[in-house]
């Protein structure tokens, strides 16, 4: 079983629009309300609808809002909750929670029961309890059953459903592994692959950067509470709205095409949040947003594989000779093979050779892929190289159910 989300434009009346925002608002009272608690100690689901309950008796006016739709909330604060857990696990620093305010919380869940999803001649509407019918566009075909509907507004005021949805089909076809490739992700080269084609980083933000300057000058320079002052806010969210839409839409488009033509994609596990710490390339790091991208390409190709990232830029990938270089060279010149290559490409395909030999080392991967010959036969000599510990540090991601079969065996 596998869980889709499908997202779509909704077109709310103005009175349906106070109400959602009503919604929203009522939300993230109950929210703070938890972390007012949650801030003393951990709470669990069970805790908050409790808690709720309670809540209720003293405050008669939720009831006139759904009832599975506040008990979500909790679902929320829990998320956050762990997320910290998980952070100070992994020896990061972190606070405690804290307050929501109106800019960060923008999403309510109807979960299980209170939606529905209906034609009216050539429109599609979507009718949620206590708000009503609204006007949907649904761009594409929902598959699946729906689980649960997320409303969310986007910083300029737009209004999206997102509907998730469960499939049942659990049966993936065995893969066959044809065409692998490395794909080294930089700065200067958004993604530099191992076949040798480039794809410049379009650093959206960058190029934003002066407008953006025009208009926080504009909203500095206005009063505060003026209507002025609103619409310069208001068109510096839109600004930064197209440049989230601008990126993803790139990503998109790269992930798609490389997704298609592979079988097997290696990339190079990204230890993002030390690579922050280096000031000068913070906001570059943080513009071009690999994460994501790695994310797309997870659900979108057959089998992604994370490989160890040490020394992926200076081993030489022809002989494995070491040729220190700083980030400003960009050229590998090996002096024992001779080899002269772009760095990033020299990278990409370490990381292919790498990864492809991670498969020849993982035993019991032939019931779900079909490896070429050249892979199936194990050179003692290789195995020798990846210690068990590197092998354990290597994740495998694949779609589903592939991902749960895969995790076993690493
Ligand atoms: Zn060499």
């Amino acid at each position: 079983m596998f869980v889709r989300n499908f997202k779509f434009r909704l077109y709310p009346s103005y009175q349906q629009q106070k109400k959602l925002q009503n919604n929203i608002e009522t939300c993230r009272w109950v929210y703070n309300k938890f972390v007012k608690f949650a801030q003393r100690s951990f709470l669990t689901r069970n805790d908050m609808n409790y808690m709720l309950t309670d809540l209720k008796q003293s405050e008669p006016w939720l009831y006139n809002y759904h009832a599975k739709m506040l008990q979500m909330v909790s679902t929320q604060l829990d998320g956050a909750q762990k997320a910290i857990i998980r952070l100070r696990k992994n020896g990061h620093k972190t606070g405690g929670l804290r307050f929501a305010t109106h800019i960060q919380y923008r999403t309510f869940i109807y979960n299980q029961s209170g939606y529905k999803l209906e034609k009216h001649g050539h429109t599609d509407l979507l009718w949620l309890s206590k708000i009503g019918y609204m006007e949907i566009r649904k761009h594409r075909e929902i598959t699946g059953n729906v689980k649960q509907i997320i409303i969310s507004k986007s910083r300029s005021g737009k209004w999206y459903a997102i509907a998730t949805c469960e499939n049942d089909n659990n049966i993936l076809p065995k893969i066959d592994f044809k065409k692998a490739v490395g794909l080294d992700v930089g700065i200067k080269n958004f993604v530099y692959d191992s076949h040798g084609c480039v794809t410049p980083n379009p650093l959206n933000f960058k190029k934003s950067l002066k407008l953006l300057a025009k208009i926080q000058r504009k909203i500095t320079r206005r009063q505060k509470g003026s209507n002025k002052r609103k619409k310069a806010v208001r068109w510096y969210q839109i600004i930064h709205e197209r440049i989230v839409n601008r990126r993803r839409d790139f990503q998109h488009k790269l992930s798609t095409h490389y997704a298609k033509n592979n079988d097997v994609i290696f990339v190079e596990r990204l230890e993002k949040l030390n690579m922050v710490k280096n000031h000068h390339l913070a906001r570059s790091i943080l513009d071009s947003s690999w994460g994501s991208f790695c994310n797309m390409l997870e659900y979108k190709c057959k089998i992604l594989v994370e490989v160890p990232a040490k020394n992926t830029s200076v081993d030489c990938s022809r002989c494995s000779n070491i040729v220190p270089k700083s980030l400003a060279v960009r050229i590998h010149r090996c002096n024992v093979c001779g080899l002269v290559l772009d760095r990033d490409q020299n990278a990409g395909i370490n990381i292919l050779r790498r990864g492809l030999e991670i498969f020849r080392v993982t035993p019991n991967l032939s019931h779900i892929v079909n490896l070429p010959q050249e892979l199936r036969e194990v050179t003692p000599v290789e195995i020798r190289k990846w210690s068990m510990k590197q092998e354990k540090a290597t994740k495998f991601i694949g779609s589903s159910s592939l991902k749960v079969e895969l995790k076993n065996l690493v």
